[in-house]
């Protein structure tokens, strides 16, 4: 062991998972898979991780105690949240459970204490799916294989449904290993990943602040099959936020002078949002992704909506353009005499991986059956809300890494085709057991 390098070498070490459990993961990500859930409403999903804990001795957080309500961000009307309750009862979730997670405080966080003093490591993986509707076609696997989602406009299309697998097959092996582990682990089942909404209101209940290391995990489609990235940092710095224009409707060909024109605020807005200036410190990005407004043909519009994010390389750049988009819908308003109300509905920062925790786990990856290059960086992408969990992490003087696994699968994340190489679950599992069986002597030797 030299100081440079302080994770000691366990590539004769291979620990065994549990018999049956590659076909087990399989089982619950195709469940997930075919009972869809959008970000908030996944009560199904979230009560079937519960029982699955449950079974296995965990202490199970949910409800109310596992978020800070009011950092909760973009989540569905009381009527929408009612419909999918009942929805998620008819599918089988358990009714108690569905109840106990009322108005959309979905998510769950399993505990494993070993009794013993030692570190808290914590994982973390998504369980929400995309706004999207499911290619039925023979040509893709769930369709044919009779897994394609039945939840009308909700798809798993960004690998949640692995995510999800991955980390009940984690908990059961690390159950099968208890004895081995000294400390605590903690495995967070977060909702609302999509959107960016759900990480920060499980932060600000506080389930961080006691974490000394700190994995996020996702597949990847456009990297080779097993290929690994130890230290994601590549994710931008994003706000979404939805604006709607007031103004007052008349008739187009009697009264347009008594009218105020919803819909030229927004389009001018539109416009000029796209205008901001690029800032010299990095990438930026801006997106007026939909645009809703009027009501007939000879009617003054008096209503328009926007949904609007920006991006950036770091969170200073975000911050300025969401800043002069603020300064530009307040502008546009102004010029047609309208009303703008804007609200934040997702929200994540830049954060990157502790570089100190990249070797090992590079070296917990090292030997795993279908690991195939292990890089350390990812290139520049989308944005995550994990990285309000590694802030807060690093914050308190814990270490924090966001790892992909590459499945060289051709349809893109987020698209009605995308699909899991399901051969990677068991690579994950077994990957972040070994994370998690060398973590205490990994920071002992640091020093923590
Ligand atoms: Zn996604
Ligand atoms: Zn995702």
């Amino acid at each position: 062991m030299t100081s440079t390098n302080p994770a000691p070498d366990r590539t004769d070490q291979m620990p065994t998972l549990p018999t049956g459990l590659a076909e087990r993961l399989v089982a619950w990500r195709r469940d997930f898979h075919k009972h869809a859930e959008t970000g908030w409403t996944e009560f199904r999903t979230t009560s079937a991780i519960i029982g699955v804990l449950r079974d296995l001795g965990w202490d199970t957080k949910f409800g109310p105690d596992l978020h800070d309500a009011d950092s909760r961000l973009g989540v569905p009307s009381a009527e929408v949240l009612a419909g999918e309750r009942e929805r998620a009862v008819a599918q089988g979730a358990d009714p108690l459970l569905v109840e106990a997670m009322g108005e959309g405080f979905t998510g769950v966080l399993g505990v494993l204490e070993t009794g013993r003093p030692g570190p808290v490591v914590c994982f973390r993986f998504d369980i929400d799916s995309n706004n999207l509707v499911e290619l039925a076609d023979d040509s893709h696997r769930p369709f044919a294989e009779g897994f394609a989602s039945v939840n009308d406009g909700a798809m798993h299309g960004c690998g949640h449904d692995g995510h999800a697998a991955i980390g009940l097959g984690l908990a059961t092996a690390l159950s099968e290993h208890q004895d081995e582990l000294t400390g605590t682990v903690k495995i967070i089942f977060q909702p609302a990943e999509e959107g960016v909404r759900g990480a920060h209101s499980i932060v600000a209940a506080g389930w961080f602040d006691d974490v000394d290391l700190f994995v996020a995990t996702h597949l990847k489609s456009d990297d080779a099959k097993g290929n690994i990235v130890t230290g994601s940092d590549g994710y931008l710095a994003s706000t979404k936020f939805d604006v709607t224009f007031t103004g007052i409707g008349s008739h187009a060909g009697g009264d347009p002078e008594k009218g105020k024109n919803a819909l030229l605020a927004a389009a001018s807005a539109t416009l000029v949002l796209h205008a901001i200036p690029r800032h010299s410190g990095g990438a930026s990005r801006i997106n007026v992704g939909t645009f809703n407004a009027g009501e007939g043909r000879n009617v003054v519009p008096r209503k328009a909506v926007i949904r609007v994010e920006t991006r950036g390389q770091d969170s200073e750049i975000n911050d300025f353009m969401f800043g002069r988009a603020q300064d530009v819908i307040a502008g546009a308003a102004r010029m047609y005499d309208v009303q703008s109300e804007l609200s934040v509905v997702g929200r994540a920062d830049r954060e990157d991986p502790s570089p100190e925790l990249l070797p090992y786990v590079r070296e917990s990856f090292t030997g795993v059956p279908g690991v195939a290059e292990i890089r350390d960086s990812s290139g520049v992408g989308g944005s995550e809300d994990a990285t309000a969990m590694m802030k807060r992490v690093k914050e308190r003087g814990g270490l924090a890494t966001y790892v992909q696994i590459g499945m060289g699968t051709t349809a893109g994340h987020h698209t009605e085709r995308f699909d899991v190489d399901e051969d990677m679950l068991a690579l994950g599992v077994l990957a972040e057991l070994r994370v998690a069986l060398g973590a205490a002597e990994f920071l002992g030797g640091l020093g923590q």
